[in-house]
């Protein structure tokens, strides 16, 4: 313990108790004035046991005490043990992220701290390792177990009883005697450490020069941000991997970020591949034990590399020398619950306080982020090319509109009545090209952004949909569990056998499209090809689908059938088919990105295809074969998508040519919350650039029983839309069973 404290009795008249500001991870207004025990002096990050009410919290030191409590009247904030301390310029980046999302600081420091265990020293294990002893009284398991032991290994009781194939009674006996002695070891092992040079591979002339550009920035240690826009297969992820070689050579730490925890395990190996060891990893599916030794790890600097989620954001590195967001413009880096921020955006800014390099990667990068390295803000890094001999797919438009099967191909229709090798999702051309694919021995990939069998199900007598109770949306089918499931919620029931409002029974129908359906109708034409679905699902856990992706990637299966948890990152050889089932779903709900998500969704699927030798064909199933998108697509004419997409935001004012931010009014008390919108509405402010549209029910207007309304907040590139939120807000009087919550750049409007 390296708590300092002077010598209370000779400083108490001259010094003063110095009082702090303490921080608590709490949705509370603010830091709160503590008094520090006498003597101690406790810098910004320092982590404190303080009083609250009648337990204690812990806290981290923020800044000078307010003074408007009398000290007499203050409670003391106790350091803890060893003085553990979260590094200064996390701190700048908490106040910087509860500033810009109007969120109490407190609120986002919950985010940075962990249980109070993680700041103390690790646990110990106990182990035995042979000593000098020898008992008089020798058993042939004795003998046995202390040749084992003497190997110089420690082990525990049960390990050693293991090995050495005897019982823990004898093990324990051999302690008693003397023989074994007992030693202290770490709960686990420590992280080992990537090496730079481990397999660096022979970089392309074009990867090179990128790579060049992001080493420089990782030894100039300055803030820079890089955009590192490359087609897919074009070797990306080799060419950060050169900037992360020099961040470990200058002895400074990397943030990887990555949308989605089921992207990791291929990346993780990949890593490996590259740096010898895999890197630490910092995501929900972690134990509480991991949580805190990782947790640790990056706070001592024993851990290198993180590879993690949105939350690696608030890890206390101490020596942060280049963030990663790799796939930047996925919707994934966005949360939306509780504190609501964008980890890419947040990600740059953290850089700029570290004073270290971003490098943002993506095939199809955000417009955002597209429009700042068209303005110089960002390098614009390219490689326009796939690594090798690898061409990029050929990409076809199948009419959906003419292309049908005996007048049965249809998406969003009902039930075929039998199942005859009538087709409804897979059209003559899709299914001719997979037949070619399989029989040339190569691998497919089928993708429908529809999770379950069926998005709705309803009764053929009396017209009842199956909604859910909590949330206004149906209940998809899941054939394999034989449920109905709220996607929202998680709520689930029974397939039921007849129909909850007019008894019919056999009168219940599924309607349109989930993957499983297509999987069912691809069994049906191709019985003898390998296959398995993929869809990150409340039904199908993570585990179920890393398994049908390490099947693709090793070959034991010829064919994926997937959501858009298969569109992303991954690596198959040996695929050269994709099929789109439907390009139009989520083309058309309006919102102001969803053509450009379509069309990054629908090129990240189609860049699946041909990463190898073999070339790759994509078709596209769609019944909009004229729009802007599908041509795009298929001239694979990128770049003049986004410019068109660029200037029509351009035109309307729209992010990023605009600033947009909603306030989101949800309760159990569906009168109240309209209430409360009603009134926010009429209260809004005037000003100049700003206009408010609202209140209207959310798209779900119904979420886990809980009523939602929005306003929208629209206003000009100049405005300080926080400013403008927080004078709208200020003083306004909200009953606690109604909650509004900003959100800040808004990218979703549900
Ligand atoms: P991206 O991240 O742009 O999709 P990747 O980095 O995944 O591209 O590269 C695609 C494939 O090509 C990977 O298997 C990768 O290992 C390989 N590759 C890329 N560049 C090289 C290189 N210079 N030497 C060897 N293999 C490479
Ligand atoms: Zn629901």
């Amino acid at each position: 313990m390296i708590r300092a404290r002077l010598n209370p009795a000779s400083h108490a008249e001259i010094q003063p108790k110095r009082t702090v500001g303490v921080l608590l991870p709490l949705p509370l207004a603010g830091a709160y004035d503590y008094k520090l025990p006498p003597g101690v002096d406790a810098p910004r990050g320092t982590l404190v046991a303080a009083p609250l009410g009648n337990r204690e919290v812990l806290g981290a030191v923020w800044g000078k005490a307010e003074g408007t409590v009398g000290d007499n009247r203050l409670k003391e904030a106790v350091p803890l043990d060893g003085a553990p301390r979260l590094p200064g310029k996390l701190c700048d980046f908490i106040d910087w992220v509860a500033d810009y999302t109007l969120n109490p600081p407190g609120a986002i420091l919950a985010m940075a701290l962990r249980s109070r265990g993680a700041f103390e020293p690790e646990t110990k294990r106990i182990a035995y390792v042979r000593g000098s002893v020898t008992p008089p009284r020798m058993s042939a398991a004795r003998v046995r177990a202390l040749e084992v032991a003497s190997d110089g290994l420690a082990r525990s009781v049960t390990g050693l009883a293991e090995d050495a194939n005897v019982s823990a009674a004898v093990v324990r006996g051999l302690v008693t005697a003397g023989a074994l002695i007992p030693t202290e070891l770490p709960e686990f092992a420590p992280f080992k450490q990537p090496e730079a040079s481990f397999a660096a591979p022979k970089l392309s002339e074009d990867q090179s020069a990128a790579a060049t550009s992001l080493r420089d920035a990782v030894t100039d240690a300055k803030f820079s941000a890089h955009l590192l826009d490359g087609v897919t297969g074009s070797g990306k992820t080799e060419v950060y991997f050169e900037a992360i070689a020099a961040a470990l050579e200058s002895g400074k730490q990397v943030m990887i970020l990555l949308p989605e925890i089921a992207l990791t395990v291929q990346f993780l190996e990949r890593f490996a591949a590259r740096f010898g060891v895999r890197p630490a990893e910092w995501h929900s599916d972690l134990s509480q034990k991991e949580r805190r030794r990782t947790y640790r790890a990056v706070m001592n600097g024993e851990a290198r590399v993180i590879v993690g989620a949105r939350s690696s954001l608030f890890l206390p590195f101490p020596e942060l020398g280049l963030i990663i967001v790799d796939e930047e413009h996925e919707q994934a880096f966005k949360q939306q619950e509780g504190a609501i921020y964008h980890a890419r955006d947040m990600a740059v800014v953290r850089a700029r306080i570290e004073n270290c390099p971003v490098v943002l990667a993506s095939a199809t990068p955000s417009l955002e982020s597209f429009v700042n390295a068209g303005q110089g803000r960002y390098s614009h890094l390219k490689l326009v090319s796939r690594h090798g001999v690898a061409q990029m797919p050929e990409v076809r438009l199948i009419d959906l509109r003419r292309s049908v099967d005996n007048g049965s191909l249809t998406l969003a229709g009902h039930d075929a009545p039998d199942a005859e090798k009538k087709a409804q999702w897979l059209s003559p051309p899709l299914r001719a090209a997979l037949e070619t694919t399989l029989a040339a021995g190569e691998q497919a990939m089928l993708f429908l952004n529809r999770r379950g069998y069926a998005p709705l199900t309803l009764c053929e007598a009396c017209g009842h949909k199956f909604t859910c109770p909590h949330c206004s949306a149906w209940l998809v089918e899941h054939k394999y569990k034989k449920r109905l499931a709220c996607h929202q919620c998680g709520y689930q029931l029974p397939m039921p056998s007849s129909c909850p409002q007019c008894h019919e029974t056999g009168t219940l129908i599924a309607c349109g499209p989930g993957v499983e359906r297509v999987a069912e109708e691809f069994a049906l034409f191709f019985p003898e090809a390998r296959f398995a679905i993929a869809s990150s699902d409340i039904l199908q856990g993570p585990a179920e689908t890393q398994g049908a992706i390490r099947a693709m990637a090793r070959r034991e299966i010829d064919v994926l059938i997937g959501t858009q948890i298969v569109a992303k990152g991954h690596h198959f050889p040996q695929l050269t088919l994709v099929g789109v089932v439907d390009a139009d779903l989520g083309g058309s709900d309006g919102d102001l990105r969803a053509r450009e998500r379509t069309f990054q969704l629908l090129h990240q699927v189609s860049g699946r295809a041909g990463r190898a030798e073999k070339p790759g064909l994509v078709l596209l199933q769609t019944r909009n074969p004229e729009d802007a998108v599908m041509q795009a697509l298929a001239r694979g004419d990128r770049d003049g998508f986004y410019e068109q997409e660029r200037s029509s935001r351009e035109a309307y004012a729209a992010p990023p040519y605009g600033r947009l931010a909603a306030l989101v009014v949800s309760g159990y008390d569906g009168e109240a919350v309209r209430e409360i919108a009603r009134q926010l509405g009429k209260c809004a402010p005037n000003a100049r650039d700003v206009k408010v549209w609202g209140p209207t029910p959310a798209f779900y207007a119904l979420l886990r029983g809980q009523t939602r309304e929005r306003l929208l907040v629209q206003a000009a590139k100049s405005v300080d839309v926080q400013a403008y939120l927080k004078s709208w807000l200020a003083g306004r009087k909200v009953p606690a069973s109604v909650r509004v919550a900003v959100d800040v750049d808004p990218v979703s409007f549900f």
